[in-house]
C-alpha cells in the first residue's frame, strides 16, 4: 500500500493552516561567510575573520633594506601601488600563486656546497622578477613578498612548486579536500535516523498539494 493513502487528505494540518507558506530562498553561495571571507583574502580587502578580529587590507610590506638589489628603491612607491593594485585585481588565490610563479626563476645549483658541511644542501636557487613595462627587474624574496604584500612563507610555497623544472603551474590547494574528519556522523547512524523518522505517522502536506504529491509532513 502506498504510503501516502493512509493519510486524510482532505484534512489540513491544525498546526499549520491558517498560516501562510514560507517561500523557500534558494542559497546564495557568495554571501556565505566563508565565501565573504575567502574572496576578501584574495582581493587584499580588510574583513572581519571567523573569530570576529578585524583583520586590516592587504598593504606593502616592509622595506627589505638589502644592498645588493636595494629593491625599494628600483620600484619606487608609485610603482609599488600598481603592483599591489594589479595583484589584488586578480581576485583568487590560485591565479595569484600563478601570477606569482611566472616571475620567479628556478635555477639548479652545479656545485652543492654547505658552509660548515652539515646541514642541507641546495639543489637549486629562485630569482624573484617584477615586470615593469618591458623591463624585468631583479629583486630580493623579501622585496617581492613585500611588494606584493603576501607572506614570505606564501612566496616560498609558490617557489617549492617551481623546484620541478616541468612544472608550468603550481598545483591547485588541497584545502579540505582530505578524508581526515573525526566529527562526521558514520553513514550508518544517518540511515538509522532516517528510518526512525520515516516510522512516524505522517501525510501530505497541505500547502504543496499542487506542486507535489512526495512533500509530507509529521501528524501532529
Ligand atoms: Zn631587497
Amino acid at each position: 500500500m502506498n504510503i501516502l493513502d493512509e493519510f486524510n487528505t482532505d484534512n489540513p494540518c491544525p498546526s499549520t493552516s491558517g498560516i501562510a507558506p514560507k517561500k523557500r530562498k534558494s542559497a546564495n553561495l557568495s554571501q556565505w561567510k566563508r565565501s565573504v571571507i575567502r574572496k576578501s583574502i584574495a582581493t587584499g580587502r580588510g574583513y572581519l575573520n571567523y573569530k570576529g578580529s578585524e583583520i586590516g587590507e592587504r598593504k606593502t610590506g616592509p622595506d627589505c633594506c638589502c644592498k645588493k638589489c636595494k629593491c625599494f628603491v628600483q620600484i619606487n612607491e608609485e610603482d609599488r601601488k600598481l603592483i599591489l593594485e594589479n595583484f589584488n585585481k586578480l581576485e583568487e588565490t590560485y591565479v595569484q600563486n600563478v601570477y606569482l610563479g611566472g616571475l620567479i626563476k628556478t635555477e639548479n645549483v652545479e656545485r652543492e656546497r654547505s658552509k660548515t658541511g652539515t646541514g642541507k644542501k641546495r639543489s637549486c636557487s629562485h630569482k624573484y622578477y617584477i615586470k615593469l613595462g618591458n623591463r624585468n627587474i631583479q629583486i630580493c624574496r623579501n622585496g617581492f613578498a613585500s611588494i606584493h604584500g603576501v607572506s614570505k612563507k606564501r612566496v616560498d610555497n609558490v617557489a617549492k612548486e617551481y623546484r620541478d623544472p616541468t612544472v608550468t603551474t603550481p598545483a591547485q590547494s588541497n584545502r579540505g579536500k582530505h578524508q581526515n574528519r573525526p566529527n562526521r556522523i558514520p553513514s550508518e547512524w544517518v540511515s538509522k535516523v532516517e528510518s526512525h523518522i520515516r516510522s512516524f505517522p505522517r501525510r501530505e502536506s497541505h500547502y504543496s498539494r499542487n506542486k507535489s504529491s512526495v512533500i509530507i509532513c509529521l501528524q501532529s
